[in-house]
């Protein structure tokens, strides 16, 4: 922040100056989540009421952190016991509320605000552009994608007084949300990256959506843009004076003239400037899309003032923004967080939380580098200093000069080098043992060897599990259903082929209600890597009741038989259990019937050790409208046959009904709780929301060999593949063994090698399968992606006539899951 503030002063800023106040400390954090906080005393909650969370919930838990200032919404009591101890500043709406803070911290800063908008490219440029600048500036830049109605706040939050430009991103989802990025942001130079024709939720057309992010620039003294985007050209310069806006153009007639020559190994753009000055970039990438984004970036720079040499310096040190934040498995069972992109404190701090949030290990190992920002270096380390203690880091490795300065002052153990080649001679196969390490450089230490020594050889198949996505995805489902209704999820089949401990530990950051396995050895595995959420167990098998209860499972109870032999179970050791009863309304697959109701009367009464949890029952159809007639039968047939349960237990447990589903199409019956499975997975089996679910996990494996084949010759066994003409073919590093469906064979599937459809040909073998590449310019190692955003699970499950269901939980255990956060 720039300037700590007094609680006097935040209830002024607010607009809610009658406030009585225990002591006045000043506020140097401002937070919005419980797992943030890091000096308690000298931050101020913001309690913010989202879709799956409200901030208010939390309060008590961030009091216990020793956290005392929080801003709330009016009406809002702390309960008593807490009352008089704590700072409260009502105002009615709490978001506005943390706006207001960040547009007076922005008013604080007189020096130059670089906004970003636009449909694509925001996070890159944002991060091009700062990497570049930082070669000459003190930078502050929003952390990753940092760009909403509450992230473009804590985006300006990060800025401090030392910084000598802030490069900040703007995105919106719908129409009247710019209006208050504007005002939070007020950029001195605006980019607008560009403008996709694809919908986008929310508005009704291009023009409006044009029209809604240009807002952001309405004070800009600059805006940049591209004179070669018809639309976007046409309808800036009549709303704009000609003195704001700079364009820059492929072809001649704009501002700045950037035209493109490609050779093999490099991309050349070739600046023509407005003084017919001129100069030649060499980028190492040759894609349209990054082409665009490192245009707009030396536009922005050069109206910054740097000189063509210099952002040439800082294109040399640019790889592909990789933005992910990724888990992998290290030797003698580490996980290894990858993050050797970062080089500032606000994805340290990022990276730091995300360490947090996984499963306990036996050292958190911080292996880091000197941080690339310029800025007040003893502050910097001071800050760096706090955050280890803070997260509790038993180990960091420092690499570099700067970051030798931590020596001694902090508590844990230390090891510092000098450069990243000293730290790579002395690590090996056995210096961590289950540790959990995160690795944090910035580019010019190249960091990726450290990882690569670390990591553990990888069959060149990997599953890649977006953990963002997933989130996303869970809070669709939350805001399909009423705030109270509870959700489990099933992480049955190592949770549909994604691997159920980092999923399962992910939902539970995420506060899901329950869990729910398929068997008692996947609850049992869970447990064993610190799962605490409630887990339902749907066919618990007979002979591992000492494992549901030493591991506290809950088994569905699915027939009188079943019953007794638990309850006895039950009754000599003393012991109680939960337990979910599966009635049966026309699945007919476990389940109690109607008929035996009278039945499980009795059986309640003979066994109170029972403890009936959930009632619960199975849609045949849920996600096809001819049934739902049949749909409609079931659930009313349940909440009949709960009724008459709850009569003989005396209460009513919790019920629930639907999957993914059946969320969608009967929130009416929506009862205490939903089961959300395929759908969290990314697939919205009824095809309604298609496009709201992301698609949560990629199947990538990499080319092993090219061929040129000659025409008529054959592929494969069985001789089964043919080429028609002369062309070529690659080997790729799949086959059924890994989940790759056989029935993929000779042309019913294809998978994409840069971004270009190539169809299987031939039989799909056990380990590999080939692929024609004919037209496509691919060279061996490169990337295949088998399924994952651009190839669509549904539509690769229709071509084989089965589900996506099964394409998802084949995929063999081999395949190694890499989980990150984009
Ligand atoms: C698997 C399963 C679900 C989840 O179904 P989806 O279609 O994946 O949402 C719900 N309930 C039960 C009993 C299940 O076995």
């Amino acid at each position: 922040m720039i300037r700590r503030l007094n609680l006097q002063e935040i209830s002024e800023i607010v607009g809610n100056a009658q406030e009585t106040l225990v002591e006045v400390p000043e506020v140097l954090h401002i937070i919005i989540d419980s797992r943030a906080v890091i000096q308690p005393d000298q931050s101020l909650f913001v309690a913010l009421k989202g879709a799956k969370f409200d901030g208010h919930d939390f309060i008590t838990e961030l009091y216990d952190l020793g956290v005392r200032n929080f801003l709330v919404k009016n009406g809002y009591q702390v309960p008593s016991g807490i009352s008089h101890e704590v700072n409260l500043i009502h105002v009615k709406d709490t978001r506005k509320a943390l706006q207001q803070l960040a547009a007076y911290q922005r008013g604080l800063f007189d020096k130059p605000v670089v906004a970003i908008t636009g449909s694509n490219g925001k996070t890159i440029i944002k991060e091009w552009l700062g990497q570049i600048l930082s070669q000459q500036f003190a930078v502050a830049k929003s952390p990753k994608s940092y760009n909403s109605q509450v992230g473009v706040p804590l985006s300006v939050f990060g800025i401090e007084a030392y910084h000598q430009v802030a490069v900040l991103e703007a995105g919106i989802s719908k129409p009247n949300e710019m209006q208050a990025l504007a005002e939070i942001i007020k950029p001195d130079i605006g980019i607008f990256s560009n403008i996709g024709t694809a919908h986008e939720e929310g508005f009704e057309s291009m023009q409006q959506k044009l029209q809604e992010k240009v807002l952001l620039f309405k004070d800009a003294r600059y805006l940049i843009y591209r004179k070669d985007q018809a639309a976007v050209a046409a309808y800036l310069e009549q709303k704009f004076e000609s003195s704001r806006l700079i364009s820059w153009s492929e072809h001649p007639g704009a501002d700045y003239t950037l035209s493109i020559k490609k050779d093999s190994e490099r991309t050349k753009i070739i600046l023509l400037k407005p003084d017919l000055g001129m100069f030649t970039f060499q980028v190492a990438f040759a894609d349209e899309a990054s082409l665009e984004n490192i245009r707009h970036v030396i536009v922005a720079a050069l109206s910054l003032g740097m000189s063509e040499p210099q952002i040439q310096e800082g294109i040399n040190h640019l790889k592909a923004v990789d933005m992910r934040l990724t888990l992998k498995s290290g030797y003698n069972e580490s996980i290894i967080i990858d993050d050797t992109y970062n080089n500032d404190l606000a994805g340290l701090k990022l990276a730091l939380d995300f360490m947090a949030a996984q499963r306990p290990k036996n050292r958190k190992v911080l292996i880091l580098s000197d941080l690339m920002q310029v800025g007040k270096a003893d502050e910097v380390y001071q800050e760096v200093g706090n955050l280890i203690h803070f997260y509790q880091i038993d180990l960091l490795i420092g690499v570099g000069l700067d970051i030798a300065r931590l020596r001694g002052i902090l508590s844990c153990e230390q090891r510092f080098y000098s450069n990243t080649e000293e730290l790579l001679v002395d690590l090996r196969e056995d210096t961590f043992e289950n540790d959990l390490i995160l690795v944090t450089g910035a580019r010019t230490f190249g960091f990726e060897r450290i990882v690569n020594k670390l990591q553990q050889r990888i069959h060149g198949t990997t599953l890649e599990i977006n953990l963002n996505a997933l989130t996303h995805n869970y809070n669709f489902y939350k805001t399909k259903v009423n705030p109270s209704t509870k959700i489990m999820v099933m992480v049955k089949a190592f949770a549909y082929g994604g691997g159920a401990t980092e999923i399962a530990n992910h939902l539970q950051q995420l506060k899901a209600d329950y869990l729910a396995v398929a068997y008692t050895d996947e609850g049992v595995a869970l447990r064993e890597q610190g799962i605490k959420l409630p887990i339902m167990v749907l066919n618990p098998s007979q002979d591992a009741f000492h494992l549901l209860q030493k591991h506290e499972l809950e088994p569905v109870v699915y027939s009188p038989s079943f019953f007794r032999q638990l309850g006895k179970y039950c009754r000599t050791q003393h012991a109680s259990m939960k337990i979910h009863l599966d009635l049966d309304t026309g699945m007919h697959r476990l389940g109690f019937d109607i008929s035996q109701l009278a039945e499980l009367k009795e059986l309640i009464q003979q066994f109170p050790e029972l403890i009936v949890a959930s009632l619960y029952t199975h849609l045949v159809g849920a996600d096809e409208a001819t049934h739902e007639d049949f749909s409609i039968k079931q659930l009313e047939l349940f909440s009949k046959m709960c009724s008459q349960v709850s009569n003989f237990l005396g209460f009513m447990p919790l019920r629930h009904a639907l999957n993914s589903a059946g969320i969608i199409r009967y929130p009416a019956y929506q009862f205490d709780m939903v089961r959300l499975g395929i759908g969290l997975y990314g697939v919205e089996v009824n095809g309604l929301f298609d496009t709201a679910l992301r698609p949560i996990s990629s199947l990538k494996t990499t080319i092993s060999q090219i061929k040129t084949i000659e025409a008529g010759e054959t592929i494969g066994y069985s001789r089964k593949g043919k080429m028609k003409n002369s062309g070529k073919i690659a080997t790729i590093a799949i086959g059924y063994a890994d989940g790759y469906d056989r029935r993929f064979s000779n042309g019913k599937g294809y998978v994409l090698i840069q971004g270009q459809k190539a169809p299987i040909i031939g039989n799909v073998c056990m380990d590999m399968c080939m692929v024609d590449i004919t037209g496509i310019d691919a060279k061996e190692g490169d990337e295949v992606l088998i399924y994952g955003p651009g190839i669509s699970l549904k539509e690769l499950a229709t071509q084989i006539g089965t589900i996506p269901y099964e394409l998802l939980t084949n995929i063999s255990s081999r395949v190694k899951r890499v989980y990150y956060l984009d």
